[in-house]
């Protein structure tokens, strides 16, 4: 079967090593027509899977980004007085429609990111997830408060929750469904309109996931989609925008947080990684490895979740690398779109040469390459064999800096407080995994520095389960997607609170000098009120 994809301008592309995968020149217009531009002017997507074209995509100016604002401002006002009921249902459509069109969303996934189709159903699934849960949610999280008043049966508060007004996002391209459209939902669900800018890598999928919003029933002019580079469009989205979504690396995270505070905006930061998994002597040693290979080389490791430092206890160390080893070497690689391969390609030349770079940088400082190490031409321009590597010293790249790839690096240790130690060292703190007895993990778990941990999992168990906040400490991140926080960060609290019969300041008929004298003895006798 063969790769079969039709441009903007009509060229066709053939490749012998994939699956068909049919789009019209008709769709692939129809889906960058979404995009807000003036310019004429075009640049061209390439396919990790065979690095030919893909489609045409229009870029856009700083005045097309403006027009987005004013667009999406215009339709936020209405938005935020449309009924919750209404928004829930739009979102509950969204669910149903992601799994109903789901064929198409995978083909697209795979084309522009290179992943396999296991990997990109992941995208879907959490997308679904997060419609549903912020559609079941909305009600809870946002509606009006009652809290305490200064004066009990006198001052009553009312806390509003609102929407903050035009939110900027800017996604990357590794889980090019997911990061375009799941931190945009709770946005839109607290009442919000959306300026977005996909990467330039990936912009047929988010606008695949923008167009199916739209026939949820959220309005046209809601989430506005704009194309270009990060500097000149992204830009343009900070200097507008009233809350910054970004998801990228920490060197980009940085500039955004810079730019925010100039201008006093909030933003929510979900950044890099090098997250560390620790293999207990209680661990099932077959069970452990698996779970290290999923967590290790999903997406190829282009996941900001992903495991690349695993710390094994050394009661089962030498076992652990044999089960892992056996099963790395058993992987197998392919550009398919059918469902089986167990991983496919890095998305860009890019990525291949920070792989290839920091595998041997690790072998000059002293590493052995225990599996894989070596690209696959073979299979496409940007494979990449899952590597792991042993021996890995403090002087190589690989030992502290982000791949962003796949590969791991093997340490032993013999204390868990050693263990513990060598999982919060360096400046990240997104996630991290526990393998072993859950009680005994439970209790190391509160004393690792990340916002995620995962027990005998690698990353799903908490990155799946949406109530629970997800994000970075340290150098991963400010705020959390998620969660009651993952929609609160897109609002504002406004405390509404009405007095009767008394003024605060006292009543005229009574001196200042005497009230004073009252509001004294009513403050001691509320401090021994336990509840006041
Ligand atoms: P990147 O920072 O290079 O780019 C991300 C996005 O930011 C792109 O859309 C890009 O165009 C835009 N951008 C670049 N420079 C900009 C600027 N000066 N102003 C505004 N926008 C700008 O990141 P990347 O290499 O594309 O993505 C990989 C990184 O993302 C990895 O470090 C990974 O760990 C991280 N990531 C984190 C999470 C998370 O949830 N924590 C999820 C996915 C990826």
């Amino acid at each position: 079967m063969s790769l079969a994809v039709v441009t903007a301008t009509e060229t066709r592309i053939e490749t012998p090593t994939t699956a068909e995968l049919p789009m019209s020149a008709a769709r692939i217009v129809g889906l960058t027509s979404q995009i807000r531009t003036t310019t004429h002017e075009s640049r061209t997507t390439l396919s990790p899977m065979d690095g030919k074209p893909v489609a045409d995509i229009p870029v856009s100016s700083v005045d097309d980004v403006q027009a987005a604002f004013a667009a999406a401002r215009n339709a936020q006002v209405g938005w935020a007085r449309t009924p919750l009921i209404e928004r829930k249902k739009a979102l509950l459509k969204l669910h149903d429609l992601l799994l109903e069109n789901q064929e198409e969303l995978l083909d697209l996934i795979q084309l522009e990111s290179g992943k396999t189709r296991a990997h990109a159903f992941d995208e879907i699934a959490h997308v679904a997830l997060t419609a549903r849960f912020y559609a079941r949610r909305l009600h809870k999280q946002l509606s009006p408060q009652r809290r305490s008043g200064l004066f009990p049966g006198l001052t009553s508060v009312i806390v509003n929750v609102v929407p903050k007004g035009v939110v900027g996002i800017i996604s990357p391209w590794n889980y090019p469904l997911t990061m375009a459209i799941s931190d945009g939902i709770p946005a839109i669900a607290a009442g919000n309109a959306v300026v977005h800018k996909p990467d330039s890598q990936s912009p047929l999928i988010a606008l695949a996931g923008v167009e199916l919003m739209r026939k949820a029933g959220i309005p046209a002019d809601l989430w506005q989609v704009v194309s270009g580079t990060g500097p000149v469009v992204g830009t343009a989205i900070i200097e507008r925008a009233d809350h910054v979504c970004f998801t990228g690396s920490t060197a980009t995270g940085r500039k955004i947080a810079k730019q925010a505070a100039e201008r006093l905006i909030s933003c929510s930061l979900e950044l890099g990684g090098k997250n560390p998994m620790i293999v207990l002597d209680s661990a099932k040693v077959d069970k452990a490895a698996a779970g290290a290979v999923n967590a290790c080389f999903s997406a190829a490791g282009q996941l900001c979740v992903s495991i690349e430092r695993l710390y094994v206890a050394d009661a089962i160390y030498d076992d652990f690398r044999k089960a892992l080893v056996e099963k790395v070497e058993a992987m197998e690689l392919s550009s398919s779109l059918e469902f089986g391969p167990d991983m496919g390609s890095l998305v860009s030349q890019s990525q291949m040469d920070t792989t290839k770079n920091h595998v041997d940088d690790a072998v000059h400082n002293g590493a052995t390459v225990l599996a894989g190490g070596e690209a696959r031409p073979d299979l496409g321009p940007f494979f990449f064999e899952p590597t792991v590597l042993e021996g890995v010293t403090q002087s190589a790249q690989c030992f502290g800096e982000e791949t962003f790839g796949p590969l791991v690096s093997l340490y032993r240790f013999s204390t868990e407080d050693e263990a513990v130690a060598l999982a919060n060292q360096g400046e990240y703190g997104l996630n991290a995994s526990i393998f072993g007895n859950a009680g005994r993990a439970r209790e190391l778990a509160g004393r690792i520095t990340a916002g995620t941990v995962n027990i005998n999992e690698g990353f799903a168990a908490t990155f799946g389960s949406l109530d629970a906040p997800m994000g970075g400490m340290r150098q991963s991140g400010l705020g959390r997607r998620h969660g009651s926080e993952g929609i609160l960060r897109y609002t504002e609290t406004q405390s509404v609170a009405s007095q009767s019969l008394l003024p605060v300041s006292g009543p005229k008929s009574i001196s200042t000098r005497k009230y004073t004298g009252i509001m004294t003895f009513a403050l001691r006798f509320l401090r021994r009120t336990p509840r006041a």
